[in-house]
């Protein structure tokens, strides 16, 4: 499935001619948003200097590229700056949203903000193992942070209480795993069993990353196929990986990219079979790494409030287009 939107126009670097076939061949291979990325690339590597905010400025025909973002607020204290009056807070916690009347009316949809920021306080229950169906596995970690301090729980809340309210509007009941407003966890097998109890149309985990510095971009990552004790993805592998391109090509369209470059060779999606959430999902789920959190030029966006607003208008698009059908 092709999850280039009506939105997205392919980028026109110029064409290297000893570069088309190589641009064939990947164009044949990987989900439609991303080859627009794979061909500047392609074409696009004489320029060794440039960086990855440079090539997804552009690569992705953003709407508004890195550039253009307000300064980095590095202290993880930077909370509102969203556009459109978004704030990360203040919402009813943890609970249903109402529908309201926009297209999505009857879709439900649950948002799973990854980690909770009380797991730090309760390291024994969070480590208390859980069977995902394949294995076992903690309960819950404590998620990453940047260096100066700024929790990937804290990031994950954000971005899913400016989901909420684009969802919301669009029509949808919208629903959390957890809103920081339980001590811990919820553990990742109940984090998967909210999603199921809700027959939710669209399961969306949201998180970033803590690798190596260097290592940066966003990638969604896809339930493989995995059938033993709970956990039975089968009926969901397709569907899922159906969302998952389309919230990968959302993200890239309006944050400007770029995939991760460590990860999902370039496509901005991976598939596991190793995540107590995916495996015992029975619905369509996907999680979202929305960037290395270790990593200096990602921090810069993910401390960003108008960057998390495209983030989260991103991951809309790509769950409202999947709900459509
Ligand atoms: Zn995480």
């Amino acid at each position: 499935m092709s999850y280039v939107g009506p939105d997205f126009e392919p980028p026109r670097p110029p064409r290297h001619p000893l570069r088309g076939p190589l641009i064939v061949a990947v164009g044949a291979l990987v989900p439609g948003a991303l080859v627009g990325w794979l061909v500047w690339q392609a074409v696009g590597d004489s320029d060794e200097g440039r960086d990855g905010s440079a090539a997804a400025q552009t690569s992705a025909s953003a709407s508004a590229p890195s550039s253009v973002l307000p300064a980095p607020s590095d202290d993880g204290k930077e909370q509102t700056g969203g556009g459109a009056g978004q704030s990360g807070g203040g919402e009813e916690p943890g609970s249903s949203a109402p529908a309201g009347s926009g297209s999505l009316q009857g879709k439900v949809v649950v948002i799973d903000p990854g980690h909770n920021p009380g797991n730090f306080r309760h390291p024994s229950d969070i480590n208390r193992k859980v069977n995902i169906g394949t294995n076992w596995k903690e309960c819950d970690t404590t998620g990453t942070s940047t260096n100066a301090g700024y929790t990937e729980a804290e990031f994950t809340l954000d971005v899913s209480h400016r989901l909420r309210t684009i969802l919301k509007k669009a029509g949808a009941t919208v629903k959390f795993t957890q809103d920081g407003d339980r001590a811990w966890g919820p553990c990742v097998d109940e984090r998967a069993e909210i999603g199921n109890k809700a027959e939710a149309d669209a399961v969306v985990s949201i998180h970033a990353d803590g690798s190596a510095a260097g290592n940066r971009g966003f990638h969604v990552i896809l339930p493989g196929s995995v059938h033993s004790g709970a956990a039975d993805t089968r009926p969901i592998v397709a569907s899922s990986r159906d969302l998952g391109e389309r919230v990968a090509g959302g993200f890239l369209r309006t944050t400007g990219g770029p995939p991760s470059n460590y990860i999902g060779d370039g496509t901005g999606l991976d598939v596991r079979t190793d995540l107590g959430g995916l495996n015992l999902s029975t619905v369509p789920k996907v999680f979202i790494e929305c960037g290395n959190m270790r990593d200096t030029k990602d921090v810069s966006r993910l401390t960003s409030g108008a960057w998390r607003q495209k983030a989260a208008q991103g991951i809309s698009e790509g769950i409202v287009s999947f709900l459509r059908g």
